[in-house]
């Protein structure tokens, strides 16, 4: 079958939009029709070869992991949905591990098998354009194409009056932020929260810490109209990073520290300040992604007062469970996670690409 997609054909090159061939859906595959596409900086760093995708299947390949679309076709074997079912994609995981088994399938012990090994977990590929392999199955979806072939465990049923085109980012970055709040950290009615970065996995933490009723919500980031929006979606103070140092601000504004912190950069001193600006029992969520090997200094006696670093995959959640209920917050205006979207037609992926790398949008979404 025939699919239209956003191939990166050597490291570090360009998009190039083309026409390729995709293969029919195994008995526990499901064939979706794409409707759209966030673009997220996962899919840059596997551009870049940044991930620990196995180097004789990096390119050329399509990555994209955070589609929504229409089931076309299923498996043999697929229960869960049907052709005509609308579903949001995410990451994949194995089923049976011990993480898996006790419903914490983000930290699943063959998380890069299934999403990271450019091709499906038994090692057969699934796009191809004339003889040439192209390496795919990226999150078990690569969704910069117009067909994307996910797997059952995956797909995400969702309901069908939310526009399709705003739910890709749900698989991934907003479940990811609004999760690390609403299931992590709990924070209480009337707590205090510092987020970190507010890009579109800080932003979705700051819309959820809006639905948990915190009543101090800072927001910290270098780019003034990051934090101009910040305010439009309900951070109560907003500290512009790049004027100094944001600790003693923030220990001011709570009257002795943020119950509770979320580092969304990847930056080691960015987490020193999230952990500093904690008082005794507070908890500190990590999301930034950093390369392998990175080190941070902290206080010792400072995290020995009772304080918490947690690191935090995909929102600590299920996502068959968890993205219904926020589309639920959505459809009730509680959670408006599509004003974070900016649009772009399909063949603009570069443009969008850049105006991303820029912070010039905050979640760029690819239209078909
Ligand atoms: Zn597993
Ligand atoms: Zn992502």
């Amino acid at each position: 079958m025939k699919t239209k997609a956003a191939v990166v054909y050597e490291r570090s090159a360009k998009f190039t939009i083309d026409q390729i061939e995709i293969s029919e859906p195994k008995e526990n595959e499901v064939l979706v029709r794409v409707a759209a596409t966030g673009i997220c900086h996962t899919d840059l760093a596997g551009r870049e070869q940044h991930l620990p995708i196995p180097p004789a299947r990096a390119f050329p390949a399509v990555f994209g992991h955070e589609g929504a679309g229409v089931v076309e076709k299923v498996g043999g074997r697929v229960t869960k949905v049907k052709p005509g079912d609308h579903v949001a994609l995410s990451w994949n995981s194995c089923g049976a591990c011990s993480s898996c088994l006790s419903g914490n399938d983000p930290y699943c012990q063959d998380l890069f098998l299934y999403n990271f090994n450019g091709a499906r977990p038994d090692g057969t590929t699934t796009l191809r354009k004339g003889d040439q392999i192209i390496y795919g199955s990226f999150f078990s979806q690569s969704s910069f194409a117009n067909f994307a072939l996910a797997s059952e465990r995956n797909v995400v049923k969702v309901r069908k009056d939310v526009p399709l085109e705003i739910l890709g980012p749900m698989g991934c970055g907003i479940r990811t932020g609004a999760g690390a709040v609403m299931n992590t950290l709990r924070p209480s009615p009337g707590a205090s929260i510092a987020i970190f970065g507010v890009g579109p996995v800080g932003m979705s933490a700051l819309l959820a810490s809006v639905v948990c009723g915190c009543t101090t919500i800072i927001a910290v980031d270098v780019i003034p109209e990051r934090l101009k929006k910040a305010k439009e979606f309900g951070a109560t103070h907003t500290i512009n990073a790049s004027g100094g140092d944001p600790v003693t601000a923030i220990r001011d504004i709570t009257g002795g520290g943020a119950e509770f912190s979320l580092e969304c950069v990847g930056n080691p001193k960015v987490l020193r300040q999230a952990v500093d600006v904690l008082p005794r029992r507070g908890v500190c969520g990590l999301l930034g992604v950093v390369p392998p090997g990175t080190e941070v200094g902290l206080d010792m006696d400072l995290i020995m007062n009772g304080r918490t670093v947690r690191g935090v995959l995909a929102g600590d959640s299920v996502s068959d469970l968890f993205i219904p209920r926020l589309l639920d917050l959505y459809s009730q205006g509680r959670f408006p996670f599509d004003k974070l979207i900016t649009f772009y037609p399909f063949d603009d992926i570069n443009r969008a690409v850049e105006d991303m790398e820029h912070g010039r949008v905050i979640k760029p979404v690819l239209r078909f």
